[in-house]
């Protein structure tokens, strides 16, 4: 699931100070907005916009922002592009952006194998390739030339680089609670009938902790299935936005993506260490002899080819990975509904406020403000955050939103805008969840996380205060 970084966007108190008016809007879409989400002026109190003078609520948890004309939606605001490179990339990122987004409001059933991807492929193949070729010339070398010194040398220089240059495989993470079939099987039930809606298996393990995220990987050399669940995400979803996230989880699956991504990661690891090797290494301040600059020039070459390679790889995989994630929501609306598949969309806007719900009572327990004990702080731990999170309002998520609409397409981001995925997700037949989770079944899966939950408040009230 991964949440785009920029889309985080901290619930603040409210700032009187001025902020950052960023566009027009019509006001009779601001003033019909506050209309439909039965506009909390006159209950918190309300104040005039600076900017309008439109009527903007007023609830000291939020940012005070007008929706007529957009005053202070984004305070925070983007950080300004350094030099014109960098704007220029961002513009590149926006219409590569709004072109993906065109095309797959065009293809609702849009494949997840595409040309970019088999080039991106075959440039992998070709860099574990070389490797190979190394590691069997290294060998023809010491095996053939044996009677002669050098060639056994040279040999045994090229199996060191191919090993080092050799395709690793992740391990399983150990910074979480790691649960296994026998732990939870309510839970790998669920993720079973998710993984067999999608046409797909499920998983081998799962890993829980604290994180505002979830993910799938694939570790070991026989690419065994791993899912990652963050409680800070997982506690404040409903039990169908739930099965919305495992389907999406499971989509990539579904799709081939952890596969690729494997193949595409282990060569990237490889070209990283090609340039590493090829990087030469000397003091700033002595003067290059004149052998050491022409070896500086005849690594250059290589050197340039390695991050050419590694560039284009990198460009041809990003715009892919997005696909992905459209996609991947696609799944999530298959198996847990359209609206379950928003509603997940929309907790997502509110992954930098939980992350800082999370550091705040880790530091209020630490410093035993208000008499907190951590024992008590982290045994309530979850409940609170979900209420935190349920008390968000529609207008404040109306906001942020918004500031998704004004940020944009992040240059390097693997994920979407968050509202582009939205907009996706609602342009779609709205069908009914293909997995629906019984009380039974939730109840179960509840019992079973709650050794984990425990241990990872105790983590969180222990750890994030630093
Ligand atoms: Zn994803
Ligand atoms: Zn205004």
């Amino acid at each position: 699931m991964a949440v785009d970084r920029r889309e985080r966007v901290t619930l603040r108190l409210c700032t009187t100070a001025l902020g950052r008016a960023a566009g027009e809007r019509n006001s009779s879409v601001g003033e019909s907005l506050d209309a439909r989400l039965g506009s909390t002026v006159g209950q918190l109190g309300a104040r005039t916009c600076p900017q309008c003078a439109a009527d903007v609520p007023y609830d000291e948890r939020f940012v005070m922002w007008c929706s007529a004309c957009d005053w202070n939606v984004d305070p925070e605001g983007e950080a300004p592009a350094r030099g014109r490179f960098e704007a220029m990339q961002r513009r590149l990122a926006h219409r590569h952006g709004e072109q993906l987004h065109a095309e797959l409001l065009a293809a609702p059933n849009a494949s997840a194998v595409t040309n970019r991807g088999v080039v991106a492929r075959l440039v992998a193949v070709c860099v574990h390739a070389l490797t190979a070729a190394l590691a069997g010339a290294g060998t023809l070398l010491v095996v053939l030339g044996w009677s002669t010194l050098v060639q056994p040398i040279v040999g045994v220089i090229l199996l060191l680089a191919a090993f080092v240059l050799r395709p690793r495989f992740p391990r399983l993470r150990h910074d979480g609670r790691v649960l296994r079939r026998a732990d939870a099987p309510c839970l790998y039930a669920l993720v079973d009938e998710v993984a067999a809606a999608l046409g797909t298996r499920g998983v081998d393990t799962v890993v829980v902790d604290a994180q505002f995220n979830a993910s799938v990987a694939d570790f070991g050399l026989r690419g065994r299935r791993t899912l990652h669940l963050g409680l800070g995400l997982w506690e404040v979803l409903d039990q169908q936005e739930r099965v919305a996230l495992l389907g999406h989880e499971l989509g990539h699956y579904a799709n081939g993506d952890p596969r690729r991504a494997r193949l595409i990661g282990t060569a990237l690891y490889s070209l990283h260490t090609w340039l590493y090797l090829l990087t030469p290494v000397r003091a700033v301040h002595l003067r290059r002899t004149a052998l050491e600059m022409v070896t500086d020039l005849l690594m250059d070459v290589p050197r340039w080819a390695v991050y050419g390679v590694t560039l284009l790889l990198e460009r041809l995989t990003l715009r892919d990975a997005q696909r992905a994630e459209y996609l991947a929501d696609r799944a999530a609306v298959r198996v847990g509904s359209a609206a379950a598949a928003a509603g997940l969309m929309d907790r997502l806007l509110i992954g930098e406020s939980i992350a800082a719900a999370l550091r705040t009572e880790s530091v209020r327990a630490q410093t035993r403000i208000g008499g907190v004990e951590p024992r008590a702080a982290a045994a309530g731990l979850w409940e609170r955050i979900a209420e935190r999170a349920a008390t968000v309002s529609e207008r404040e998520y109306e906001r942020l939103r918004r500031v998704g609409v004004l940020r944009g397409h992040s240059v390097d981001s693997t994920h979407p805008p968050t509202h582009l995925r939205r907009s996706l997700i609602g342009a779609g037949e709205p069908g009914s969840a293909a997995v629906v989770v019984g009380p039974e079944t939730a109840d179960g899966i509840a019992a079973e996380l709650a050794p984990a939950r425990s241990a990872v408040a105790h983590a969180v009230i222990r750890d994030l205060a630093g």
